[in-house]
């Protein structure tokens, strides 16, 4: 198996306040019931999106999937979809949940970079920064890297791989690290983590009612699976990184996983089925986070080609090309 190799991942419950995307248990390869997940119908995508009375003719066209967006399938073997149960939340249920919004008070997200980052193997923070600053539409600022001598968390080692770091340490100092402004604070490092010991590893977890998460890079570097460190690998990771990014930062607005179209906020098991997700919002997700933030559609839409044209994310600046001349009208 490549980098992309097959691994399983689970999502911590719900009922704790935290969401991750990715957790493997020890036990994850035992036999999981089917999660019964029919796809949405065209008529129940439209109710997800809810009534389009009162918005601007450019407004209705942002939201209007027109045929930019892949409706959701039956899922594979082994997706998500498959072994989770997925509700889905409607853009309604959204507004009614009265999630976090950024206001006056807290206006910012912060990135703050844990532990060293190896300038040729990690994602640059200002592109990061640059890039959710586009997405989200309100400031972004990654705080100066914080050595992980100064950080009290607790570690394990392990017979085969790195030190591991548990998230539930980072959590409870992050806490403490969130500025008066600050709408969220994630933590992102390149050490691998654990969220309980009876887990094997984690990619990243997060309190919503905190505003805080930490999320790990680690598994991106194909250096952790003794594999070579090739350009196309190197490009990979500023991609997958921002990509779990984005997504984590969507569910910090109260935004649960998606199960309407293809799109950044749906449920990923593994590397493989993220990497043939988008990382664009699908038009009731983008509503959700429009109606949250209050941004003007076609300003995102050309701020963000412009990071991704900079940055060389092809397909996703080709998508959202098409995209700009349908919502421009
Ligand atoms: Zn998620
Ligand atoms: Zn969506």
């Amino acid at each position: 198996m490549d980098v992309l190799g097959r691994r399983r991942f689970l999502g911590v419950g719900a009922a704790l306040a935290l969401t991750s995307h990715w957790v493997q248990p020890i036990t994850a390869l035992a036999a999981k019931p089917r999660s019964g997940f029919t796809p949405p119908t065209a008529a129940q995508r439209t109710a997800a999106l809810g009534s389009l009375k009162g918005l601007s003719a450019i407004e209705v066209r942002a939201f209007d999937p027109a045929d930019h967006f892949e409706p959701m399938g039956e899922p594979e073997p082994g997706d998500w979809l498959a072994e989770h149960v997925e509700r889905g939340q409607t853009f309604d249920q959204f507004r009614q949940s009265k999630a976090n919004r950024p206001d006056k008070r807290r206006s910012t997200i912060y990135f703050l970079p844990l532990g060293e980052f190896d300038p040729a193997w990690s994602p640059e923070m200002a592109d990061l920064e640059a890039c959710a600053r586009a997405f989200f539409q309100i400031p972004v600022k990654a705080l100066p890297t914080r050595s992980m001598n100064g950080v009290q968390v607790t570690s394990r080692e392990r017979v085969k791989g790195p030190t591991q770091y548990l998230t539930t340490d980072f959590l409870r100092m992050l806490r403490g690290e969130l500025p008066d402004d600050g709408y969220c604070i994630l933590g992102v490092t390149m050490q691998d983590l654990y969220p309980d010991p009876k887990w094997n590893y984690v990619f990243g977890q997060a309190s919503l009612r905190d505003r805080v998460g930490i999320y790990s890079f680690a598994r991106y570097d194909p250096l952790f699976w003794k594999e070579k460190r090739t350009p196309e690998a190197r490009e990979l990771l500023l991609v997958r990184s921002l990509e779990v990014l984005l997504h984590e930062t969507c569910h910090m607005f109260g935004m649960s996983h998606c199960i309407y179209y293809k799109c950044l906020v749906n449920g990923s098991n593994n590397l493989e089925e993220s990497d043939r997700q988008p990382m664009h919002l699908c038009p009731i997700c983008l509503r959700k986070l429009q109606h949250s933030v209050g941004f003007d559609v076609v300003d995102r839409d050309k701020e963000l080609l412009k990071e991704y044209r900079r940055l060389r994310v092809t397909r996703e600046a080709e998508w959202l090309e098409r995209r700009l001349r349908h919502v421009k009208g």
